[in-house]
């Protein structure tokens, strides 16, 4: 089935296709010869896929659009200081090949010819000899694969360009362009005939959108800043003497190029390619516009217009009366959970998180906040915050613990995106508590309630059989009768009591000690706790549906289903009131994971 967007691109192609107007930049004399009829389109998202529309594989020089990611490149080896010294950042409102300079003789911005001579001249400095190899990978690693360069048009603006070669000397005498002017102008001509194609600057303009990540090969080609900056000066400045109109209508940072090229940057969406070499009177190409145009206008696409709701970051927000963690808890420990609940309290979260939606948990997680309360905050559906959110978050966690509760993030680890954009705002919060599982936080919540309540069961007294859930009713005749046809059982801390996919042939019943049940994957079904029986669905005749582990030494009573089968025979009673407990235990799990749901469902 074709995406969506793929039928718009096709549709906009063959629409812009009959639009002949504009003309061929010919005052370099190889550009003269490119095919008018030439129109591809390039459309990178930030998670990596292209699409493409006609001519999207066809060469052409970057020209000007290589201004935008030289500049980025010279923000990266140059630092924003050195760079931003010697060049502006406001809008000239004239033409890319101006020769006007700012009252005190800088080049108004990186995106007309002045800035850009500027820029390699930066990058001329640092790099040397070197420097055309440095931007012409660092152009290739934006586009995620080796660009080579057009010789001939390259020799062709070297040989007329004495326009550039008048802005470079001017640069010059006022300090901005240091020695080597040929050089400098050497390495601007070769970096404007670098070849890319509609689909490589697709690619390169989502690399800034996506904060300096190419979302294509997943290498950081420059920094958030460098990325963020360069944005900036394609809003302003990256349509030359058409910058205001193109902001004002379109609303989507560009940069367009002589050789028919525009590329445009939705941050955090896309970024646009499109080539056609007709270019209107201020320089940009003419079906390249209407493209970017139709695509915002379509779909509103316009970088200040938009919406969004904070409250969709809270999936769920519960406390443990509703939600419960797999440990199951005997009775009296039930009981504390059921009286205590609201001293406990789960945030799920999802999506990126930013200022504005941390901003909302802030205010969210304090209404209703009482003294000790357990604040849970998981991470599990977030895969990245930005770093504001994660600055503000610091702030909640800290005043969380300042007004008296226990703030506790669940779903990270050490490793996770999150967690390491978070770890530096969580220097001073010592007393945090982390757990990669949500289940085991929440454990860990129920159990502070637990022991602030002084519900806390020792788990090596041996529990007697009369106080199995599963035993509930029982006459002591009949239970004396089972541990009569039962066996005792040893195990120690992390030994296997029973494996997957066995055949069940027994029923086991806790008497001391610890035993989790667990998928094969690692995964935490329960844990049991004396008073509890495990395997007991052999009893359906269903085969072992999870591994069990003895977590401290254990001891229990293996019940053999031959010799259920006998008490059944002798004492029909009993074997209905084992079953008939046996219903209200799984009813029990089957309400809860209801709530589950429909917590779910509702939040
Ligand atoms: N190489 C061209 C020049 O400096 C680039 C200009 C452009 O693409 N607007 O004239």
């Amino acid at each position: 089935m074709q995406p969506p967007l793929q039928r718009f691109l096709t549709e906009c192609h063959s629409r812009f296709a009959d639009d002949h107007s504009g003309a061929v930049a010919d005052y370099i004399p190889e550009l003269s010869k490119a095919d008018p009829a030439l129109f591809g389109i390039g459309l990178c998202t930030t998670d990596g896929y292209v699409y493409e529309a006609g001519d999207s594989a066809v060469p052409f020089t970057i020209q000007s659009i290589s201004k935008a990611f030289v500049f980025a490149l010279a923000l990266e080896t140059r630092g924003a200081e050195a760079v931003e010294s010697k060049i502006g950042v406001e809008p000239s409102g004239e033409a890319f090949n101006s020769i006007r300079l700012t009252a005190d003789n800088k080049p108004f911005n990186p995106m007309v010819n002045a800035g850009a001579i500027a820029c390699s001249g930066l990058i001329r400095e640092a790099a040397g000899a070197d420097s055309f190899d440095l931007i012409q990978s660092t152009l290739g690693r934006f586009a995620g694969r080796t660009l080579d360069v057009d010789e001939a048009v390259y020799y062709s603006e070297s040989a007329t360009g004495h326009r550039n070669r008048a802005i470079a000397w001017m640069l010059h005498n006022h300090g901005v362009v240091k020695a080597d002017v040929d050089g400098v102008l050497d390495i601007y001509f070769r970096q404007c005939a670098v070849l890319v194609t509609a689909r490589d600057i697709a690619v390169m303009a989502a690399t800034l959108a996506n904060s300096g990540i190419n979302p294509v090969t997943g290498e950081a080609v420059v920094s958030p800043y460098a990325a963020a900056r360069t944005l900036s000066v394609m809003t302003s400045s990256g349509m030359y003497d058409y910058a205001g109109e193109w902001i004002y209508r379109v609303g989507i940072p560009a940069k367009s190029g002589v050789g028919g090229g525009i590329a445009a940057a939705l941050p955090a969406q896309l970024g646009l390619g499109v080539f056609s070499p007709p270019l209107d009177d201020h320089g940009n190409t003419v079906r390249g516009l209407k493209v970017c145009e139709a695509l915002s206008s379509h779909f509103n696409l316009h970088v200040l217009s938009r919406t969004d709701d904070v409250r969709s970051c809270v999936i769920a927000d519960y406390d443990i009366a509703s939600v419960t963690s797999r440990r199951s808890r005997q009775p009296q420990e039930r009981q504390i959970i059921l009286e205590n609940h609201s001293e406990t309290r789960v945030v799920e979260l999802v999506g990126a998180l930013t200022f504005a939606t941390i901003e909302y948990v802030s205010r969210r997680v304090t209404t209703g906040l009482t003294p000790d309360q357990l604040v849970i905050l998981d991470f599990r559906r977030v895969p990245m915050i930005t770093a504001a959110g994660a600055r503000l978050l610091g702030e909640v966690l800290g005043d969380l613990i300042a007004a008296g509760a226990t703030p506790i993030l669940a779903g990270l680890s050490d490793t996770s995106p999150v967690y390491q954009t978070l770890a530096p705002r969580l220097a001073d919060i010592s007393r945090l508590r982390k757990f990669p599982a949500l289940d085991d936080a929440v454990e860990w919540a129920e159990d502070q309630v637990i022991y602030r309540y002084g519900g806390f069961v020792r788990v090596n007294d041996p529990t007697p059989l009369d106080a199995q859930a599963l035993l509930t009713g029982m006459s002591p005749e009949e239970i004396a009768e089972l541990s009569s046809i039962a066996f005792v059982r040893q195990y120690a801390a992390g030994e296997r009591i029973i494996r997957a996919g066995d055949p069940s042939e027994s029923v086991f019943f806790l008497q001391s000690g610890m035993v989790s049940v667990k998928l094969p994957s690692g995964v935490r079904l329960a844990s049991m706790v004396p008073g509890m029986e495990f395997g007991e669905m052999a009893l359906l005749g269903s085969p072992r549906s999870a591994d069990v582990w003895a977590d401290t030494a254990v001891q229990c009573l293996e019940l053999p289903l031959s010799g259920y089968d006998l008490l059944r025979q002798q004492r029909p009673q009993a074997g209905e009131q084992i079953m008939r407990n046996l219903a209200a235990l799984l009813a029990r799990r089957l309400l809860q994971t209801n709530a589950k749901v429909d917590l779910l469902r509702n939040s």
